[in-house]
């Protein structure tokens, strides 16, 4: 009996297509394989997973190949060059609609069609439903009037065309990651999506290759305009607009926390910090040198197209499987990393630029060199440091390919010590032995660039951008690095050795010791106990802060919740949630704040009007307030939650006394409706972000059970630098005296009435434990990650009081100098 293939993008959306088809085959045993999605939920097409779902659906007839669309088909005519040749000539692979074309492909299958004849009708399945709906379309199903019914159907998509103007919220712009959402989302739907960025006049580009869209050189508030045309014109504009309102699924700022970069200032070809952390050790050497295109005489052109697509195909695997070790180790946001380098293997434009060097009488390596190149070139001339800086992954990825073309060995590793390299892949940095790797110094790359983010979240030290000179230190030289101020020496001096040792060695006898005591209350030399919270986004989050001591969730950002879904969770989902988080922290007191989204955190069911300046526009408690359901339904959840476990109710950028009182108001309607009285245990406090809240902070004492500093927006709004802009980053320090000075003005006004905590980044800082105490702050929630650290730290201070220390870091001229105070 011919067999039958599914392709799609999506697992789910093949296995309910077969599904539904079982449905018409009452019974009848027709053999249909499913390769869709890279895994159950990743969208993406595996040519080597067609490979098999055709081998295993073909019994000797034959098999009919059913795809869905764009990169599906490509994958699947990989899968041809890719199989058996004896297999290859009984496989057809059929342009019919994957739904109709399945349905009617079974039933015809069923009843004993060959493979042509299988084919055939179900490229006629849209017969019925085309006169249904009379369109004007012909209803048989050979080639010929296929061919009409296509060019048809581009007359009407001319007609269907539309087009909207996008405003880019991602603080990089739409570099690689964001950039692969949009090409995967492009590409499930039948219309062709153009983009041009309408500030630099850039584009147009397809919407369906990554190459191109990331060279658009759309930078944070860039405008985009988007044209669709085809019969889902309006549908894919939609959905594309809704994914950048989400801005592009991204979710996490990629600049490294605790960075002390500063863009402006740094030497050419000075290291820069890029993973903290102290290594010492031989130098190691990777031969990662670029290969050297071979001089080949090509083949004929088939058979140069085959090896570039056995090469792509190669590759494609090996990134998968470094994809699913990177998921493993780091999470799904470290291994969407490697989604960007997959999309950009399979680029349409790039893989169309390889075949039309081919068919110029080129090699496949020389062909592949040429067009990457090409790509390279596009990055490289982006104006923006970070887009820019993804010319490193194209040149990376398109080496992986050219090796494998021309059969050269993947570089290895010998022996234990830190790693010298040019640049790394980020499966190069995901693949590293740590246990030999002690740690990394790249000649280029940036702080910014995948390999370093990979090299933080797998522990390693490492430096970045040390310039070509560090690639003439021969191996085995004893080299040191300091990943969390950039510095790297070549053979160091025995003092200079001692002195790293010495750090490093305190570092991890400090967060041993942390560690050991984690669960013991965080209790100064004179008695006074400080909380130390954790600020949770996930139940694993909760989980973890538990395990190392948290004595409280000291912020929920419960607009995790909301983020990336196209409507609202419900107040069951959302109790559910919150109920989860307080088991992980074993019933401790919960700090839920409500929906901080607006500005940088758009919501697509919560449509605002476009901003100039989204950070100073609608965000937080203003836009909270300006929703109806949307807000009340969270704050009858958060009551509900509250009758069964302690919580605190936190308002997010309050600057009015009116908000809060308005905030409170809400707050009690919703006490109101969920029937049950006022919960015992309910507390009720504010953020502060705003500076002028700050500096008014009396006035809102008297209402409140506690004031919570957020000190990332804080010291953007104190300082005017925006906290997503590398180019202020280092402006945006919370040292500086005068955000100092704001969060001073609050403890002054809370006066011991009402408790004062910190739970922007700065309470992470252990150098600043004793300072914020002894401004007054009784609350330190931080990172999972740094809640031990942060209690050991309290553990240290002798004195609460200590006037000196408050005197002396708010008169001081700037961070640099209280930092130096602080030690
Ligand atoms: C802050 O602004 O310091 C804060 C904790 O809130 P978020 O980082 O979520 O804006
Ligand atoms: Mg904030």
């Amino acid at each position: 009996m011919t067999g039958l293939v599914v392709v799609s993008h999506s697992r789910a959306l093949a296995d309910s297509a077969v599904a539904l088809a079982a449905e018409m085959l009452h019974g009848s045993q027709v053999p249909i394989a499913v390769a869709a999605g890279l895994d159950a939920t990743t969208f993406g097409t595996d040519a080597t997973a067609i490979v098999e779902a055709i081998v295993s659906a073909d019994d000797g007839v034959g098999v009919v190949v059913l795809m869905d669309l764009g990169s599906a088909v490509l994958s699947a005519e990989m899968a041809l060059d890719m199989i058996d040749p004896g297999i290859r000539e009984r496989v057809v692979l059929c342009p019919a609609p994957l739904v109709e074309g399945l349905v009617v492909a079974a039933v015809s299958a069923a009843g004993g069609a060959t493979p042509a004849e299988v084919a055939a009708e179900a490229i006629g399945s849209l017969a019925a439903k085309q006169s249904h709906v009379n369109a004007p379309v012909p209803l048989s199903a050979d080639a010929d009037r296929v061919e009409e019914r296509l060019d048809e159907g581009d007359s009407r998509d001319a007609e269907t065309s539309a087009s909207v103007v996008v405003k880019i919220a991602n603080p990089h712009g739409l570099h690689a990651r964001p950039a692969a959402r949009l090409v995967q989302e492009a590409r499930l739907f039948d219309a062709k999506i153009e983009l041009r960025n309408l500030d630099t006049g850039a584009g147009p580009v397809p919407a369906s290759s990554l190459s191109r869209v990331a060279t658009l050189g759309a930078l944070c508030g860039h405008r985009v305009e988007l044209t669709a045309t085809g019969s889902q014109a309006r549908e894919a504009l939609d959905h594309v607009v809704a994914l950048a309102n989400r801005r592009f699924d991204e979710q996490e700022s990629v600049t490294p926390s605790g960075s002390e970069v500063s863009p402006g200032d740094r030497a050419p070809e000075t290291p820069m910090p890029a993973s903290p952390g102290i290594a010492i050790g031989p130098a190691l050497s990777m031969r990662a040198a670029d290969i050297e295109v071979p001089d080949e005489t090509p083949q004929d052109q088939e058979t140069e197209w085959r090896r570039v697509r056995a090469a792509v195909a190669k590759v494609r695997r090996e990134i998968q499987r470094i994809r699913a070790k990177a998921a493993r180790d780091g999470g799904e946001s470290e291994a969407r990393i490697f989604d960007a380098h997959l999309m950009l293997i399979d680029d349409t434009d790039l893989l169309e630029a390889v075949r039309s060097g081919i068919a110029s009488g080129a090699a496949a390596t020389r062909a592949w060199a040429d067009a990457i190149a090409d790509v390279e070139a596009e990055f490289a001339n982006v104006s923006d440091d970070y887009l820019r800086s993804r010319a490193l992954d194209v040149h990376a990825v398109g080496q992986q390919v050219a090796r494998s073309l021309a059969g050269a060995p993947t570089p290895r590793i010998e022996g234990d010590g830190v790693l010298i390299a040019d640049d790394l892949v980020p499966a190069q940095v995901a693949d590293l032995d740590t246990s030999r790797v002690t740690g990394l110094v790249l000649a280029s790359g940036s702080p910014t660039s995948h390999s370093a983010i990979l090299a933080r979240s797998r522990g390693i030290p490492a430096v970045v951008g040390a310039g070509s000179v560090v690639l003439d230190v021969s191996p085995g030289t004893t080299v040191a690095l300091d990943g969390t101020t950039g510095r790297f020496f070549v053979d160091p001096d025995n003092e200079t050795l001692r002195e790293l040792r010495a750090a490093d060695q305190d570092a991890h006898a400090k967060a041993a010791l942390a560690k050991a005591e984690a669960l013991a209350p965080a209790v100064t030399v004179d008695g006074v106990e400080i909380l130390v919270g954790a600020n949770v986004g996930s139940v694993d989050d909760a989980q973890a802060a538990a395990g190392d001591g948290a004595e409280l969730a000291g912020l929920v950002r419960t607009e995790f919740l909301y983020l990336g879904r196209d409507n609202a969770p419900t107040v069951d989902e959302q109790v559910e949630t919150y109920r989860a988080l307080a088991d992980a922290l074993g019933g401790r007191r919960l700090t839920l704040r409500t929906l901080d989204v607006g500005g940088d955190k758009p919501l697509p069911y919560a449509p605002q009007p476009p901003e100039a300046n989204p950070f100073l526009g609608m965000r937080g408690i203003r836009l909270a307030l300006m929703q109806g359901d949307l807000f009340d339904a969270q704050l009858r959840a958060f009551v509900t939650v509250a009758h069964e476990t302690p919580v605190s109710v936190m308002f997010p950028m309050v600057s009015t006394l009116h908000e809060l009182e308005h905030a409170q108001h809400r707050l009690d309607e919703a006490i109101t409706d969920v029937g049950r009285g006022r919960p015992e245990a309910l507390q009720v406090g504010i953020m502060v972000e705003v500076p002028a809240a700050a500096l008014k902070a009396a006035a809102f004492a008297p209402h409140i059970d506690f004031f919570s500093i957020g000190t990332n927006d804080l010291t953007q709004y104190a300082l005017a630098a925006e906290r997503g802009n590398s180019a202020v980053a280092a402006l945006g320090d919370p040292l500086d005296p005068g955000v100092l000075r704001l969060i001073e003005s609050v403890c002054r006004a809370a006066d011991g009435r009402c408790l004062v905590a910190v739970c922007g980044e700065l309470a992470a800082n252990e150098s600043a434990t004793p300072l914020l105490v002894a401004l007054g702050v009784r609350e330190l929630s931080v990172a999972p990650t740094s809640v031990a650290a942060i209690k050991h730290a309290v553990r240290h201070i002798d004195q609460v009081v200590d006037s000196d220390l408050v005197r002396r870091c708010l008169t001081a001229a700037g961070p640099s100098e209280v930092r130096d105070i602080l030690g």
